[in-house]
């Protein structure tokens, strides 16, 4: 509970920096994007043109971070409702092999008596999505993920998704800091370390709860306790109250 606090406090701090500064850097980006166009209009210079890509490539890579931190330090409410966790996986599962590339197999293990959870349909697709990227880079050599909907064991009120994968694991010590906004074991340019915690404040905010399971060597899973829903019946409203609990 207190390092639940603690996680809390630590993600509303830097939210707070980080959007303001999202922000500002996005404007800042939008002028040397606009003017490293005109510069690849008006020249026939290849090196220049070659140049200028370049710098254009750079320009978008910050423009993908810029975009993940102001994602990550929102503060307008999520738009929770009763939504079919299974129907959803399926919806993304063309997106899904899309990002994961040939070499990664895809299963699904859905349970089809327990479907419905309080969510954000959006949101919860991106942190999916942000699970299985995860996943593709844990598995450079190919792999398999898996992803699984269950009834929770030890809390009937929950369902749990989990998206396991057959790479690298994590060490303990990389396990205590996953959820750390920036904590990231990839190089500059392929991690910003915002996914984890982005996955970790939009389950918290939608009232469940996020757990890692994983071996050196063996592989990880990532479990999403999510709160079952009865279709149809859940409010914003009531959403809203369970998730005040949560990062906000
Ligand atoms: P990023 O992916 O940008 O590094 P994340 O917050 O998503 O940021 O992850 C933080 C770190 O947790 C990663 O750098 C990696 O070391 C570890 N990690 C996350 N998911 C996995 C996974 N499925 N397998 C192995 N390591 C993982």
């Amino acid at each position: 509970a207190e390092s639940e606090l603690l996680q809390a406090q630590k993600m509303e701090a830097v939210g707070q920096l980080t959007g303001g500064l999202a922000h500002d850097f996005n404007n800042l980006l939008t002028a040397v994007v606009g003017n490293l166009d005109l510069i690849r209009a008006r020249t026939t210079e290849p090196r220049i043109t070659r140049l200028a890509e370049n710098a254009f490539k750079a320009a978008e890579r910050g423009s993908k971070l810029t975009a993940q931190l102001l994602a990550f330090s929102r503060t307008q409410k999520l738009a929770t409702q009763s939504v079919d966790l299974n129907r959803l996986i399926l919806d993304a599962s063309d997106l899904l092999s899309q990002s994961l590339g040939a070499n990664i197999a895809i299963k699904t293990d859905l349970d089809a008596g327990a479907p419905f959870v309080v969510a954000d349909y959006n949101q919860l697709e991106v942190s999916l999505l942000n699970l299985a990227i995860n996943a593709r880079d844990a598995m450079p050599d190919g792999g398999t993920l898996t992803i699984t909907t269950a009834p929770n064991q030890t809390d009937d009120r929950r369902i749990t998704l989990s998206v396991k994968d057959t790479g690298t694991g994590m060490p303990p010590d990389v396990i205590a800091r996953a959820f750390d906004p920036f904590f990231t074991t990839k190089p500059p340019g392929k991690g910003t370390g915002l996914g984890l915690s982005q996955v970790y404040g939009l389950v918290r905010q939608m009232g469940g709860d996020v757990d890692i399971k994983s071996e050196v060597g063996q592989g990880t899973s990532i479990q999403l306790s999510l709160r079952r829903s009865i279709a149809g019946t859940e409010t914003a409203a009531a959403a809203q109250g369970a998730a005040e609990s949560g990062h906000a």
